[in-house]
């Protein structure tokens, strides 16, 4: 089966908006084990948008509008789909109900221009908007399906889920599975060798590499008669990704991030943790904290910026400052065993670095991050350089220093 979307607004055409609708549809489609060909953003213009959905109509099994379904004068994608598709559009008595409901229940009065909204093309499926007033709908021609979907992320993201998966489910018999191997502290290009023979010669499964920051996640995707059958496919690729990465396999849980991963590592070990952060001014803290339940294993950390701040807080050593300077493997340490003591917590991860734009020399280019990490008084330091702008290297820095605190752990703790 084949799916083409098509984006409807003039506000995507001038950069107004950022067509998030269509990254995330595109990605939903993928996951359902539809083919995608072509994508097309055009503008609220009743001639062009019928142009682009004959073609659309004419060449691809499954056809995905978003936007301009709304009351306004401007919203035409379902009077142009509805053309297209020599379809009349007639009241529906039971939309009509479901838009005074949603006023009624809101305590307003709809509009007259609401009342576009209950018009529907003839044999049309109605997606309920429970998020909204206007309905999707699901037009079917003879060799193609059309779906309609509000513009607005969140009434067409809840809708797409609930109503319109479930239809494409049914039109092809097959499931598609996946399962994520996630990976950290392995580059992207890294990674991609050590399973280029495994992608090269992939059917079914598939695999997929995926860079995000300071991690790679790898997709494994089967197609198969049934769930089960699909796992069957799955589970030998995934042992075999598992065995090539070792350790650096932090999850292939759904929804299993890095910051869980090592709060779930410091529960089962038993082991308390702090933070000292320079340049990363507490995002390591943070994303520490998104985990919940972390309080069982993090009671504090520390934002210590300025030089004295080190010294006053972490009792890094005012020579050692003078000698070495802020950015330092020196610095680094005395920031993590100080942290360690002041916090009163087993591990310590300290950063300090340059995140620039401006600060950097010769020596200490921008980017350059020193992360410390200390299990019950034993130190390790590393030094980093990232590239990027300065919330760039800040996020990277904090995603390896999750990677060393969990490599840390592993070793000391
Ligand atoms: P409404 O009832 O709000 O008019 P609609 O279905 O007519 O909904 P549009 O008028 O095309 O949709 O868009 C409404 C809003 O939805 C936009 O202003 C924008 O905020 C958001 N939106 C529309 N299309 C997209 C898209 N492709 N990606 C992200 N957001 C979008
Ligand atoms: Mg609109």
């Amino acid at each position: 089966m084949t799916v083409e979307l098509v984006c409807v607004g003039t506000e995507l055409l001038l950069g107004n908006i950022v067509n998030t609708n269509g990254a995330y549809l595109a990605e939903k489609c993928a996951e359902l084990g539809l083919s995608s060909y072509f994508q097309t953003v055009v503008g609220d213009n009743e001639e062009r948008l019928g142009e682009t959905l004959s073609q659309a109509v004419k060449r691809s099994d499954i056809v995905i509008v978003c936007g301009g379904l709304g009351p306004t004068e401007d919203d035409l994608t379902k009077e142009t789909a509805a053309r297209v598709l020599g379809k009349e559009l007639k009241l529906s008595e039971q939309v009509k109900e479901t838009i005074e409901a949603y006023f009624q229940k809101r305590g307003r009065k709809a509009a007259q221009n609401n009342w576009k909204q209950a018009m529907v093309p003839e044999g049309a499926l109605v997606l309920e908007n429970k998020n909204g007033t206007a309905p999707g709908l699901i037009l079917e021609a003879q060799d193609c399906r059309v779906i309609l979907l509000p513009g607005p992320p969140g009434e067409m993201i809840p809708m797409f889920e609930e109503q319109a998966v479930p239809y494409l489910r049914r039109l092809s018999p097959e499931v598609i599975c996946s399962k994520t191997v996630k990976i950290c502290g392995i580059p992207e290009s890294q990674a991609e060798i050590m399973v280029k023979d495994l992608i090269d010669t992939q059917t079914n499964p598939t695999i997929a590499t995926y860079a995000k920051t300071g991690e790679v996640h790898i997709r494994v995707t089967a197609r198969a008669s049934g769930k089960k059958e699909a796992q069957a496919l799955i589970k030998p690729v995934v042992k075999e990704l598992k065995r090539r990465f070792g350790h650096a396999v932090y999850s292939t849980k759904a929804g299993c991030t890095l910051e869980q991963a090592v709060v779930e590592l410091l529960k089962k070990k038993g082991l308390t943790v702090t933070c000292a952060e320079s340049c990363t001014g507490g995002m390591l803290s943070a994303r520490l904290v998104n985990v919940p339940g972390v309080s069982d294993v993090y009671r504090t950390g520390f934002v210590t910026y300025s030089n004295e701040a080190k010294h006053e807080f972490l009792k890094v050593k005012k020579s050692t400052l003078k000698k070495h300077g802020a950015v330092s493997a020196e610095t680094a340490a005395q920031m993590a065993l100080g942290a360690a003591r002041s916090g009163k917590a087993d591990v310590a991860a300290a950063l300090t670095g340059i995140a620039g734009p401006e600060g950097g020399t010769s020596k200490k280019p921008v980017g350059l991050v020193y992360i410390a990490c200390s299990v019950r008084g034993k130190v390790i330091v590393k030094r980093y350089v990232f590239t990027g702008n300065r919330q760039k290297v800040r996020e990277a820095a904090v995603a390896s220093a999750l990677t060393l605190i969990r490599d840390c752990i592993r070793c000391y703790g």
